[in-house]
């Protein structure tokens, strides 16, 4: 009796000071605090809500003590999330344990480390990039140790098992790789058969692993081994593992469609004796595979745990109906999942808005235009796949004045050597008599002086200019004599030049484009990535007057870059990459880059691939999903003098607001065949809503009068009411579910539609049954 009043009151404090009054489903989960429950649901359906309040339920209700009630989930960002929703709601409880798995394998590992007196040493971490997962993980690798760190071993590894330099790609594929092993405990004999697309990827990981075992005096330890190091001592160190499994009475893991086989195995021995242990997850946003999660984990959970209890929640709280609708649809396109169907009672709102623009560079201009609008910028998210978008938007956005907060920031960009190299061609046009500047240059530009010409060059001191000594004293080939003749007037003209068109001669009369693309082929590094590195140094240098001013520039953006870290909670627009930001929530989203190649990447679009581009889908659905009630996808149709082509991805959200149809119908329109349901409309919605969406007003349907007049068609917007049976001409019989803004809501033997009010009238699609 008094337990049911102390629950009720719980419940009625929750909706009276909370606001947040839970759902059946919802509630049930909360209640249901024994034994495993999985809570299978749809994005935006409260499910970190239900865990949050979960753990108030558990300590105010079942007077359980804050600390022995444990949450885990995928990433620190994650963690913070849930520490802070939790703060929010129950400020005056002691706070729980919130984590990620990676800081709970830490801790494992560390005790059996210091039980067993060995000395080790953490080789990952400290380079920025990797933040993210080395919360609570003290003692990683320190920048004055950079021999030992991850990277630099591997690095050695295949210069000497390969023979060549490893290049960027190959050295961010290796580490996927490598995670990916790990992370799916594939046995060693099975880790060549691993797609890698690295020479010797398998050989390198095992002496990879034997160096870090007898490489050095202590035992090396990267992230993945704190994994599967804290599996194998809780399989083995009894007294260890009773020790952990009494800590916790109650486990929690959010996002758990983004945990891997090892990460799993460790939940499952850490809540073996009171299987107390709830699930959250939705395989809809499983977006790390690629690192080893396992979202297939969910399906077999009634094999792991028989009598757990599945829940399903599949109301949208967060999103307008424009925004659940459409991405319900667009989900769909994907084979390998629940199948689900999320939903909302929320009101409708505008319409997704998809905004062509003619080329790449209008798009931060754009968003600035955009976003200077807004009086509540931390209301504000920017979305993109690729973290080198940030630098480009970071420059408007300062320069505008606006505010930003940074995810996950690009710390690559500033030291990357094409910037180095910039800014040593750019010392020349100061000074052409310092060789120690030519040296890191002699092989990019016209003349392409070789190092034997560069050794023989250092011997002449003096003080003349690099060129003038080359050509005077050091034995050249007849090619390079008028080449570096020329480079020397080059360079002596830049002297003073602004830093944009000093950079587009750099690129090139000086030839250094030119010798990049060479580096690529020889090399294998990736040449897009390069000139994209250029072009953002060419949107930088807009507008500064000189040289000096640009490398000021770089050095500001620089440090801005660092304190965009730090802004959080502030009241500021969010830069993000679509991983990191899964599990918040934003009035207003703006997706960009949406362009083929780049989401979906190329090679998610390569023939064998239906995996990844699976998983770009739900990459994208992640993004479209974290929009409450403006969502705003952003395309352009040349970049770097390139055309690019709609994502069609968006293509997809297009054919959802506006249905295409066929060429078949298209030939029926042209002979002038009538009506029966036979006839689809013509092509002209994509066009549509593809203006619609420029001009941002209405456009007039031109074609219409083309298509042959049926003289029963619904005319009016009054006889448009929900219930009324219809005839659709392309579409057959339907029945009209709703009608919201601009558009009547049918539902067809093939599942619903959104048409187009006007279109309908317009062209007498729809008429009565
Ligand atoms: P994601 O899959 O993106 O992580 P989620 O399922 O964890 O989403 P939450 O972030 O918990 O969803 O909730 C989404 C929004 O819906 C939040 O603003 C939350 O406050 C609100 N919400 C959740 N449940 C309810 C409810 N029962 N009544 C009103 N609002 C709710
Ligand atoms: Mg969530």
């Amino acid at each position: 009796m008094v337990m049911k009043q102390v629950t009720e009151q719980f419940f009625n404090r929750c909706k009276s000071e909370l606001g947040v009054s839970l759902n059946h489903v919802q509630e049930k989960a909360v209640r249901q605090t024994d034994g495993p429950l999985l809570l299978l649901a749809s994005p935006g359906s409260g499910k970190t809500t239900t865990i949050i309040m979960r753990i108030g339920y558990l300590i105010e209700v079942k007077r359980v003590k804050p600390s022995r009630i444990k949450a885990v989930t995928f990433s620190r960002a994650s963690a913070n999330d849930m520490k802070e929703r939790f703060k929010r709601f129950f400020p005056h409880m002691e706070p729980v344990d919130f984590s990620t798995i990676h800081s709970l394998a830490f801790e494992v590992m560390r005790e059996h480390f210091w039980k067993k007196g060995i000395a080790y040493q953490i080789i990952e971490g400290e380079l920025e990039a990797e933040e993210e997962e080395t919360e609570g993980v003290e003692g990683t690798a320190a920048r004055d140790q950079l021999p030992l760190h991850k990277k630099i071993i591997l690095r050695n590894l295949f210069r000497s098992i390969v023979s060549e330099n490893i290049t960027d790609d190959q050295m961010e594929e290796l580490l996927t790789y490598i995670s990916y092993v790990k992370n799916k405990m594939i046995p060693p004999d099975k880790w060549s058969l691993v797609k890698v697309d690295v020479p010797e990827a398998s050989r390198i990981l095992q002496e990879y692993e034997s160096f870090k075992r007898t490489g050095h005096s202590k035992l090396l330890v990267d992230f993945d081994d704190m994994l599967t190091i804290a599996n194998d001592v809780m399989e083995r160190d009894h007294g260890l593992l009773r020790k952990y499994q009494q800590r916790f009475d109650y486990v929690l893991t959010d996002e758990s469609q983004d945990t891997s086989v090892v990460q799993h195995a460790i939940i499952e021995k850490l809540v073996q004796r009171h299987r107390n242990l709830c699930v959250v997850a939705d395989d809809d946003q499983s977006i790390y595979s690629w690192r080893g999660a396992e979202p297939s984990y969910l399906l077999n959970f009634k094999q792991v745990y028989p009598n757990a209890v599945t829940l399903f929640m599949e109301q949208n709280y967060r999103s307008s109906s424009n925004i659940v609708d459409v991405s319900n649809q667009f989900i769909k396109r994907n084979k390998n999942r629940y199948d689900k169907n999320m939903f909302t009672k929320n009101p409708s709102s505008r319409p997704i808005k998809i905004r062509s623009l003619s080329d790449y560079i209008y798009q931060a201009k754009y968003l600035v235009k955009e976003i200077q609008k807004v009086e509540n910028l931390s209301e504000v998210a920017v979305l993109y796949r690729n973290n080198s978008a940030s630098i480009a938007l970071m420059n408007e956005f300062d320069r505008a004045g606006i505010p930003f907060y940074m995810k996950d920031a690009d710390n690559r960009f500033f030291s990357h050597w094409v910037v180095e190299d910039i800014l040593n061609f750019m010392r020349m046009t100061y000074t052409d008599r310092r060789v120690d500047i030519l040296e890191r240059i002699h092989l990019k530009f016209n003349g392409y002086i070789s190092k034997q010409q560069m050794a023989a060059l250092r011997h002449i001191q003096n003080g003349e200019s690099v060129f003038d000594n080359l050509l005077q004293f050091v034995p050249l080939q007849n090619y390079q004599v008028k080449l570096i003749a020329d480079s020397k007037d080059t360079f002596q003209q830049m002297n003073g030049m602004p830093p944009l068109p000093a950079i587009r001669v750099i690129r090139g009369r000086l030839g250094y484009e030119k010798a990049l693309e060479k580096m690529c082929e020889r090399l294998g590094f990736r040449k897009e990535y390069l000139l994209g590195i250029l072009n953002t140094l060419e949107e930088i240098a807009v507008g500064l007057e000189t040289m000096e001013d640009f490398a000021n520039r770089l050095n500001y953006l620089e440090t801005l870059l660092k304190k965009a870290k730090h802004r959080k909670g502030q009241n500021v627009v969010t830069f993000s990459t679509f991983h990191s930001a899964k599990g918040l929530e934003f009035e207003r989203v703006y997706m960009i880059d949406l362009v083929n190649g780049i989401i979906p990447s190329s090679d998610d679009l390569k023939a064998d691939s239906e995996e990844l581009l699976e998983e770009s889908v739900r990459l994208f659905y992640v993004g479209m999903t974290r929009a409450k009630k403006h969502l705003e996808m952003v395309v352009y149709n040349n970049r770097d003098g390139k055309e690019t082509s709609e994502s069609q991805f968006v293509t997809d959200v297009r054919n959802i607001l506006n249905p295409p149809e066929d060429d078949e119908s298209m030939a029926a329109v042209g002979k002038g065949s009538t009506t029966n349901g036979a006839v689809r409309k013509p092509a002209f919605s994509n066009v549509r809503s593809e203006r619609d969406s420029r001009t941002g007003s209405g456009v007039k349907l031109e074609r219409a009068a083309k298509l042959p007049p049926n003289p029963n068609a619904i005319r009016s917007k009054m006889e448009l009411t929900s219930g009324k049976a219809v005839l659709h001409r392309s579409f057959g019989e339907g029945t009209i579910v709703k009608i919201e803004a601009d558009r009547v809501f049918v539902r067809f033997d093939k599942g619903e539609k959104a048409l187009s009010i006007d279109a309908c009238l317009e062209m007498g699609l729809l008429e009565p049954i």
